[in-house]
């Protein structure tokens, strides 16, 4: 049996709609899924809305991805099985999604600046938590770079001439929220900080009550370095494709397998 919980939808930075997502998913024979746009649950929220067009829809629990900064170190937070009715959690996600509407701007305003007269698509809409990805997608679709890599290697990338930093929570913040919402916190794909130390600090210094162990970032033996640390510290195993179609791997859901037993400790995670 198969559990994709790391998923994006085109209320963030994902090519697929909420409904392509299920529809992928009962393709595939997955049982159980997780739509985790950044700094959103309108996707989750869409997947309720339109399940019943899907005849044999996959499992689907509520989540979100949050991206907190720790000095220069960017750390995501995934969030699993809050209450997407939470006001102070929905007031703090539609804050961050303005804040990333000004930040945009300021980017288009940059690259104007430095020659690139590009056109974001989608790019006033309160529900959609936009990023550097629609920047990049649109440099590329109006032939300025090859793809996106290059177009964030070139300038939008910390430190490059396009780049604006964004406001964000700190880990801790984004921990509580998830918390008074009734979810549980999870460290994103560990593989892409720095380090292993800086790992184990963060799981001793807050309180995350998993980890992302599955995650096309980490090789084999990561995943095994992660797991040990996931018993050691009585953390719950999450894992996902972070699918954001294509573009990057994995483009396609089901193209990154996870084992639903690996990743059920999530799943059927119940509030004491
Ligand atoms: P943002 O939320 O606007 O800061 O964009 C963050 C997203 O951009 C990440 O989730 C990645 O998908 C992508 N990203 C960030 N840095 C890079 C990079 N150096 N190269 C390619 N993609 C990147
Ligand atoms: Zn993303
Ligand atoms: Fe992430
Ligand atoms: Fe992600």
């Amino acid at each position: 049996m198969l559990a994709d919980l790391h998923l994006h939808s085109t209320f963030s930075d994902g090519v697929y709609t909420p409904l392509e997502l299920l529809c992928c998913a009962e393709r595939q024979g997955l049982h159980t899924i997780a739509i985790t746009d950044h700094d959103s649950l309108n996707g989750y929220v869409e997947s309720l809305k339109v399940r019943q067009q899907v005849s044999n829809p996959p499992e689907v629990i509520a989540g979100l991805e949050l991206g907190t900064q720790l000095e220069a170190v960017s750390i995501h937070i995934l969030g699993y099985h809050v209450d997407h009715t939470n006001k102070l959690l929905l007031n703090k996600i539609q804050e961050l999604r303005l804040g990333r509407e000004t930040r945009l701007q300021k980017i288009i305003d940059k690259l104007l600046d430095l020659g690139y007269q590009v056109q974001v698509p989608g790019g006033s809409s309160a529900n959609r938590a936009m990023g550097r990805p629609h920047v990049a997608k649109a440099l590329v679709a109006q032939g300025y770079f090859p793809d996106i890599q290059a177009a964030f290697d070139t300038l939008l990338k910390r430190g490059a001439p396009a780049y604006v930093p964004q406001p964000k929570l700190a880990p801790q913040e984004a921990i509580a929220l998830i918390h008074q919402a009734g979810g549980i916190a999870c460290l994103a794909h560990p593989s892409e900080l720095a380090n292993q130390q800086l790992v184990t600090k963060l799981i001793h210094n807050y309180v995350f009550d998993g980890i992302e162990v599955w995650h096309p970032s980490a090789n084999k033996a990561e995943v095994h370095n992660w797991l040990t640390l996931a018993r050691q510290e009585h953390l719950v195993t999450a894992g996902g494709s972070d699918l954001h179609g294509p573009g990057r791997y994995p483009e396609h859901l089901g193209q990154f397998k996870v084992l639903y037993e690996n990743v059920q400790s999530v799943i059927e995670y119940k509030q004491i």
